[in-house]
């Protein structure tokens, strides 16, 4: 899950990283009435769940409270990335900035620890200080025993050139940005740019958090922080309906149940030429209503030239996923073709019910693949 600016900035202060004063605004009379508040000095910042706001012109310095409302008046509604912006972030403007920093914690899956990325070459994009100037990036791993150390700290400073009274600062910062890296079971905590300011002092002007999912159930208060209006339509029904559903590229929509055989599925289509448009997971003891809304975000995706089913009763029964079939067929007109594979309890009785719908079967799921490809026009 991933946060906006302003909740991820909001965390970080409950962990001691300072962060400027600002409110969201959903409004430009609302950014007016807050950019006032704040002495008329802001920066008006679209959120939106994509980064390179600042190039798409989504953040806009104001010096009145006048001059706010028409930034955001320009940024509410504007198309970043393919996000339209519903909020502006209103924000007391840094007081002069004297350099940009990068740091962010995030998980080295390779060696299996946290690690601290950090550069002096912050503001931009990371990814392409990664590509022309490796060596400006610092990493330091961490061990989740004993947390970040005052030396790894002073190490990352010294290698940044920190001017060495924001050193113990600059250790508060990294500290509390790691604290609420593991506090709220994040994959990443990031500044960009952690600001040095004309008064000499560490401001953290922008913010960036993910959330692991897995472990948004140890954190019921996180789940209100979940934006409905920035995540596809498609993932936000599969959720609803406890489906896990990925859109790919492909063009051959899968239906199956349970998330290892799901990657089996797809990696055979592969093995035969063709190309997944989708992972879907109906999950252990899958009802009919569930299938239908499996099927009916498969066909959703106009790239979809064939659906294969791949289904192994064990608590889903076949007869329940049958029935889920013809239900939804009843409710969807398409003319996509499709190819049931059942095997497993109630294969047999599955197989009854959707003798009458106009499907190919396979008993293999090899067979089932390779009349999935050669329905969606042949290996591409
Ligand atoms: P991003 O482009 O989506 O990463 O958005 P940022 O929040 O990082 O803002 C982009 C750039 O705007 C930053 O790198 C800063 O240079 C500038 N910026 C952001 N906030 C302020 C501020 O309070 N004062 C000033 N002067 N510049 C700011
Ligand atoms: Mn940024």
């Amino acid at each position: 899950m991933n946060l906006h600016e302003y909740q991820a900035k909001r965390l970080f202060a409950e962990h001691g990283v300072p962060i400027p004063a600002g409110k969201v605004a959903r409004t430009p009379t609302e950014a007016r009435d807050i950019a006032r508040e704040l002495g008329g000095h802001v920066v008006v910042k679209a959120q939106v769940h994509t980064g390179g706001r600042g190039k798409a012109g989504g953040v806009k310095l104001a010096h009145s409270a006048n001059e706010a409302e028409e930034a955001a008046a320009q940024i509410l509604g504007m198309d970043i990335k393919g996000f339209t912006v519903h909020k502006v972030l209103v924000d007391e403007l840094a007081p002069g900035i004297e350099q940009e920093i990068y740091l962010a914690v995030l998980i080295d899956r390779a060696q299996r620890l946290p690690m601290i990325m950090a550069s002096a070459a912050g503001g931009m994009d990371i990814e392409q200080v990664a590509e022309e100037a490796p060596e400006k990036i610092i990493l330091v791993h961490i061990n989740p025993a004993l947390g970040v150390r005052g030396y790894q700290a002073t190490y990352i400073a010294d290698a940044m050139d920190l001017p060495r009274e924001l050193w113990r600062d600059f250790y508060k910062v990294v500290s509390g940005l790691y604290a609420c890296f593991t506090a709220k079971d994040a994959s990443l905590t990031e500044i960009n740019p952690l600001v040095i300011t004309s008064q000499g002092k560490l401001l953290a002007v922008d913010g960036k958090m993910t959330i692991d999912d897995n472990a948004l159930s140890r954190h019921p208060n996180l789940t209100e922080l979940r934006d409905l209006e920035e995540e596809p339509q498609s993932e936000r029904e599969a959720r609803g309906a406890g489906i896990n559903f990925i859109q790919l590229d492909g063009n051959i929509g899968c239906m199956v149940n349970g998330a290892g055989l799901a990657m089996a599925s797809m990696d055979i289509i592969k093995l035969f030429g063709g190309e997944p448009a989708n992972f879907l997971d109906i999950g252990g003891g899958a009802k009919a209503s569930q299938v239908a809304t499996g099927l009916r975000l498969i066909l959703s995706d106009p790239n979809v030239e064939a659906v294969l089913f791949n289904i192994f009763g064990g608590i889903t029964r076949g007869d329940e996923v049958a029935r889920g079939i013809i239900d939804a067929l009843r409710t969807i007109d398409t003319n996509v073709p499709m190819v049931v594979r059942l095997a497993g309890t109630n294969a047999e009785e599955g197989r009854v019910i959707l003798a009458d719908a106009d499907m190919e079967t396979a008993v293999t799921l090899s067979e089932a693949a390779q009349k999935a490809v050669a329905l969606a026009g042949g290996a591409q």
